[in-house]
């Protein structure tokens, strides 16, 4: 039986995209640039995919950019605004368990002379309102918080915040890292206050190498890619045509079955967990029930080397991630489960199990069924 549980490294393009992306790569291969016929219909695709985003955001095709990836978008979204709004201010906000493609752009603009407060987390990984609103200032630029932990599927009140950074300071934008709850909840940028919006194909069954920015009418960003000018100047290069098709595709796609999905999700979830907490000195990283994400499950395996039971459970055909995927390939200590505090022994002996529309309970039972038998036996050698 083969399990795929590693559903927040990526997924599986949907058979429907695929095969939409093979005809745009096949038959209407045309540069969308390009004045003839084929630059028409290919122009037709990109068209349609913003229609099909916009609409799941209730925004206007205006508002929405498409760019190489996630971490393109997160860069874009505040190299982009601190470039253009450099007079205005130097301060920006975001929290100490985002993605690196967030942490990693604040640290650079903190050696171009920014300065950045980053929100601690409580156990759960929740950012405090209080210290939000605390932290804006006279001349915080923008703000930045996650929709959905990768790690831990830590969800945060985006609306609630979106509402307070308005009140306290009306210039500061607010950009969301959605790349791991957009096609899970439903995100409406303009009720929830946000500026701005990262999004990632290959986290919503869409093609890797694709992915989406929202800007919201009206704000001003610097490009950081300079060239032919597509994209009203704001992201030059030739539009990947076939992945934004896939992209479009998978955004309706995922949208459209959502609320449904959500609690099929839910239940799986609660189930897993429950199961899970059978085997002894199991712990659940993070909330519980409808207050965490419904696809990821964060448990540490006392005495069990993460990286052990990974390899363990892919013998058995079990496909799991140890941390973060996206920046695992060069383990290091996971920022997310310091910042929630793990205990020190727990920290290299978590995994993550993340699940997506094709993960059945049978999957689910017998990865459970599994981790029962190589527990006690990895355990063995740990403990002797
Ligand atoms: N942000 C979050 C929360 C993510 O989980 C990821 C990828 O895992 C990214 C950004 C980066 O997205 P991409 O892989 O499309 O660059």
């Amino acid at each position: 039986m083969k399990v795929y549980l590693d559903n927040s490294a990526t997924t599986r393009v949907y058979p429907e995209a695929a095969e939409l992306m093979t005809k745009v790569m096949l038959e209407d291969y045309g540069n969308p640039s390009s004045m003839h016929r084929l630059g028409v219909d290919a122009e037709k695709y990109i068209k349609t995919a913003r229609e099909q985003i916009a609409a799941t955001l209730k925004a206007s095709e205006k508002e929405i950019l498409f760019t190489s990836c996630g971490t393109e978008s997160d860069n874009l979204a505040i190299l982009g605004y601190a470039a253009a709004h450099k007079r205005e201010g130097h301060h920006l906000i975001t929290t100490k368990i985002e993605h690196p493609a967030i942490l990693n752009t604040m640290e650079h603009l903190e050696k171009e002379g920014y300065e950045v407060t980053y929100l601690d987390v409580d156990h759960e990984g929740r950012i405090s309102l209080t210290q939000l609103r605390d932290s804006i200032r006279e001349d915080t630029l923008l703000v930045s918080i996650m929709h959905t932990n990768n790690e831990i599927g830590a969800l945060q009140p985006i609306e609630e915040a979106g509402a307070l950074i308005k009140k306290c300071n009306s210039k500061t934008v607010f950009h969301v890292d959605a790349v791991q709850g957009y096609g899970k909840n439903r995100i409406i940028p303009k009720k929830m206050g946000i500026d701005m919006l990262s999004a990632s194909g290959h986290k919503i069954h869409g093609p890797k190498g694709i992915g989406f920015l929202y800007v919201k009418n009206g704000i001003r960003l610097q490009p950081i890619l300079f060239g032919g000018g597509q994209q009203g100047g704001l992201r030059s290069g030739t539009e990947a045509v076939p992945s934004i098709a896939g992209l479009g595709l998978a955004s309706a796609k995922i949208n459209e079955g959502l609320e449904q999905e959500r609690e099929t999700l839910y239940s799986l979830r609660d189930g897993f967990v429950k199961d899970l907490l059978t085997i002894p000195d199991v712990i659940i990283n993070g909330r519980e029930g409808h207050e965490t994400a419904p696809h990821i499950v964060s448990a540490s395996f006392r005495d069990v080397r993460a990286e052990v039971l990974l390899h363990a459970l892919e013998d058995k055909g079990i496909y799991v991630s140890s941390g973060s995927a996206c920046a695992s390939n060069h383990p290091q200590t996971s920022a997310t489960l310091l910042a929630i505090g793990v205990e020190q022994a727990l920290l290299d002996s978590t995994i993550r199990f993340s699940f997506s529309v094709f993960t059945t309970k049978e999957e689910l039972d017998y990865t459970v069924q599994v981790l029962k038998e190589l527990i006690p036996v990895l355990r063995k050698f740990k403990r002797g």
